[in-house]
């Protein structure tokens, strides 16, 4: 007997649809990781209401987001046992900007000039082929920038160094084809530019860290929701949304405030008791 969505398939969605909600690193209400986010999203991150993992993607992307855990632990590993300074999971504040995080690694290194050490930020990030090829035709994803240069933002350091780890395979005989296990790796110095504009790493990413904190703040202070994403709506519904946790509240709710908030979370947090 051959099961469409066999039993298996359907306890593992039970089990991981509601995902545990993580702190942030230093308790801020914005994390560093969500550098690119929606900001209607960053707002319900913030208000920690409970996230739902569900709809035909959830098991895809909870098996990817495994996957990445285990090649971040194996890389540290690696890096931990053959970089005498390398430190793991550093934790990062940047309390005028309301946000924090960890920074996947750190450690010093004579990049260029041999007789200078520099700090250097590890970011490390798991990719499938078309991303992966497409990041090694075409460089990084800005937000994995943005996101390593504000780690190095906050802890004074300048270089960065991102790391793409490919977890599946592409047909063999695709021109363009990538295994899992390949790998691609930049380093990048924050003031250098990363694209055409040549506006520099640390200018980009500081324009997002503020941009953000205003809005925390507006929401914080007003009351009023972002529409975030959702002004595409009327047209499309942006990819991201389709795998967003707070899709219900945004398609059962639509323009709410931070009382609405509070009360779907209330709400929430009595249906789990
Ligand atoms: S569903 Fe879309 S608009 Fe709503 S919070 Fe998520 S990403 Fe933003």
């Amino acid at each position: 007997m051959q099961y469409e969505t066999g039993p298996a398939a359907s306890v593992l969605s039970r089990y991981i649809r509601y995902p545990e909600n993580k702190p942030t690193a230093d308790g801020s209400f914005l994390r560093v990781s969500n550098i690119t986010t929606c900001d209607r999203k960053q707002m319900l991150d913030g208000m920690q209401m409970r996230r739902i993992d569900a709809g035909p993607n959830a098991i895809n992307g909870f098996v990817a987001r495994e996957i990445g855990n285990t090649m971040h632990e194996h890389i540290q590993a690696a890096f931990k046992e053959f970089v005498h300074n390398f430190e793991s999971e550093v934790e990062v504040s940047i309390p005028d900007c309301l946000t924090s995080g960890h920074a996947d690694g750190v450690y010093y290194a004579s990049h260029s000039n041999p007789s200078k050490s520099e700090g250097t930020v590890l970011e490390i990030k798991t990719m499938r082929n078309y991303g992966f090829r497409k990041a090694r035709n075409e460089g990084p994803k800005e937000e994995h920038l943005f996101q390593a240069c504000a780690y190095a933002l906050g802890l004074g350091v300048t270089k960065v160094h991102l790391v793409y780890v490919c977890s599946d395979a592409t047909p063999s005989r695709w021109k363009d084809s990538a295994r899992a296990g390949d790998m691609v790796e930049w380093l990048y110095d924050i003031h250098e530019s990363f694209d055409e504009s040549e506006t520099s790493l640390l200018v980009a990413t500081t324009y997002f860290l503020e941009q953000h904190a205003l809005t925390a703040k507006a929401f914080l202070e007003t009351g009023r929701l972002p529409e975030g994403l959702m002004s595409y709506w009327p047209t499309e519904i942006p990819w991201e949304c389709d795998y967003c946790p707070y899709y219900d509240i945004c398609e059962q709710q639509g323009d709410i405030d931070i009382v609405d908030v509070i009360k779907i979370k209330e709400a929430d947090d009595e249906s789990v008791k």
